[in-house]
């Protein structure tokens, strides 16, 4: 339950806010996350006014503010195909208007493509109050989980007897971010499996090569974050890793040995088409 909204126009504000003991403050994204009923009671600091909604370029680095809406990043024409398919895969076109880029990175859990593919590509992100650059798989342990809300109170459009819910989201404690850079230089393939095309996946991997040859392997599609499984000079290894990290994969929708298999096989194509394309 929000508490309190307050838009300020400055980052200096918005931190001020941020730093109260009391109420639990929390950045605004898009509200998505957000604004869904929950049985917590915090106040919210709406990022709207502070200029954190555009996308500069410099070289091959696209330095991406906070509040970009899904839907702008994907319309970015230096993102890598396989990015934009992941925002797709996402999120709806009527959601990939209101959600942002941090706030769908700070909220995301294991099944969440665009985590997987951004956790491929390492962006760096910035967090305020202390100028931090951290990159993406640093801050994806740096967060908390959000109270999980009762069945009844599911987010719209997700049904309370949908095996889907309850969907941990997650909040990042003391912490505001302010931009993301994400390289696109390296080459990235996402795949997954999925119980139907636009459904979260069961297993995805995303693969990202530098042209220097450095490989970087990420699997999802369980738990609470995406997992790096090889960064590496060279892809050997690739499939003792994907193996390694879904060795304690299980859940409701499918056995660590199903994943295990599906993502050492989703690993391959998607190494395949990464050293295709260098
Ligand atoms: C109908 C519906 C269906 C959905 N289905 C799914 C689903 O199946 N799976 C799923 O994972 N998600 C789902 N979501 C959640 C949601 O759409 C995404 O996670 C979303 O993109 C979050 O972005 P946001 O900007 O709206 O986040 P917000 O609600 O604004 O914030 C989310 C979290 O991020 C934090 N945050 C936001 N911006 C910053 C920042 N700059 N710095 C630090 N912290 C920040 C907030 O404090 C909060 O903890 C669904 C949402 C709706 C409404």
């Amino acid at each position: 339950m929000i508490l309190e909204y307050h838009r300020p126009n400055t980052l200096e504000q918005a931190l001020d806010l941020l730093a109260r003991a009391q109420p639990l403050t929390l950045p605004l994204g898009g509200g998505t996350v957000l604004n869904a009923p929950c049985e917590a009671r915090f106040a919210v600091v709406d990022l709207q006014n502070l200029g954190l909604n555009t996308i500069a370029t410099r070289g091959s680095v696209l330095d991406v503010g906070a509040t970009v809406t899904l839907q702008q990043l994907l319309e970015t024409p230096e993102l890598q195909p396989d990015l934009q398919a992941a925002i797709r895969h996402e999120a709806t076109y009527n959601l990939r208007q209101a959600g942002t880029v941090a706030g769908t990175l700070v909220a995301a859990d294991g099944r969440s493509p665009f985590a997987a593919a951004m956790l491929a590509l390492d962006p760096v992100l910035t967090l305020l109050p202390d100028e931090r650059q951290t990159p993406l798989g640093d801050l994806l342990h740096l967060r908390t989980p959000m109270p999980t809300p009762s069945a009844a109170q599911a987010p719209l459009g997700t049904s309370s007897q949908s095996p889907d819910y309850p969907i941990t989201h997650y909040q990042l404690p003391n912490a505001l971010i302010t931009h993301i850079q994400i390289n696109t230089k390296p080459a990235l393939a996402y795949h997954y499996v999925a119980r139907a095309p636009a459904d979260r996946p069961v297993v995805c991997v995303a693969a990202a090569r530098w042209p220097s040859g450095r490989v970087r392997v990420v699997v999802g599609g369980w738990g609470d974050a995406p997992r790096l499984a090889l960064d590496a000079a060279q892809p050997d290894g690739v499939e003792e890793a994907v193996r390694s990290v879904a060795a304690e994969a299980g859940d409701q929708w499918a056995s660590a040995e199903y994943r295990q298999d599906v993502a050492v096989t989703l690993a391959r194509r998607a190494l395949e088409s990464v050293l295709e394309e260098a």
